[in-house]
C-alpha cells in the first residue's frame, strides 16, 4: 500500500485522458448544436422574410411612406403593416440578440431591407397614429445596419458607366 505502482499511474493517467476527451467532445457537440440551431433559425428567417403577406406588407409600408398616406386603422392594410412589423421586428432581435448570423441574414436581405430603411423613418416620424413606433423599434435598427452594408457580391457593384439609365 505504499505508493502507486506503475500500472496505477497508467490507469490514473487513463482516467485523466478519458475525462479530458469527454469533456472536449461535449464541447464541440455544444458547439456543433449551436451551429446547427443557428442554421434553422436562418431557414425560418427566409422563410418570415420571403413569405407572400409580408413582402406585401413591405410594400405597403413604401407606399405609405411615398405617399405619405397611412392606413386607416382598423383597414386590413394597416393590420398587414402592423403584422410585417411584429415579424420583422423579431427577426431583428434574432439577429441583435445573435440567435441567427447577421452575416447570413444581412447577405441574403441587405437590398430589401436597406431599401426600407427610408421609409421605417417616415413610418417612425408620421405613423405613430397607426400603431406604436415601439412595434418596430428593433426594425429600425436593422434596416440601417442594411442600407449601411455593403458586399463584394454583384448586387452591390456599380453599374457598368455608359449603361446608366438604360435598365
Ligand atoms: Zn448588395
Amino acid at each position: 500500500m505504499t505508493g502507486m505502482t506503475f500500472a496505477d499511474k497508467t490507469m490514473n493517467l487513463m482516467g485523466i485522458l478519458i475525462a479530458a476527451g469527454a469533456v472536449l467532445i461535449s464541447f464541440i457537440t455544444v458547439l456543433l448544436s449551436r451551429r446547427q440551431r443557428r442554421q434553422d433559425i436562418f431557414l425560418r428567417v427566409q422563410e418570415i422574410l420571403s413569405d407572400e403577406s409580408m413582402q406585401h406588407g413591405r410594400w405597403l409600408i413604401h407606399q405609405a411612406a411615398e405617399s405619405g398616406k397611412f392606413p386607416a386603422r382598423g383597414t386590413s392594410e394597416a393590420a398587414l403593416i402592423y403584422r410585417t412589423l411584429r415579424m420583422h421586428n423579431t427577426v431583428a432581435m434574432y439577429v441583435r440578440r445573435r440567435l441567427v448570423s447577421q452575416r447570413w441574414v444581412l447577405d441574403a436581405w441587405h437590398h430589401s431591407l436597406g431599401n426600407l430603411n427610408e421609409a421605417m423613418r417616415v413610418y417612425v416620424t408620421n405613423g405613430t397614429d397607426l400603431t406604436k413606433w415601439y412595434v418596430a423599434s428593433e426594425f429600425t435598427q436593422l434596416t440601417a445596419m442594411a442600407a449601411a452594408y455593403r458586399t463584394s457580391m454583384p448586387c452591390c457593384q456599380p453599374k457598368p458607366a455608359g449603361r446608366a439609365g438604360t435598365s
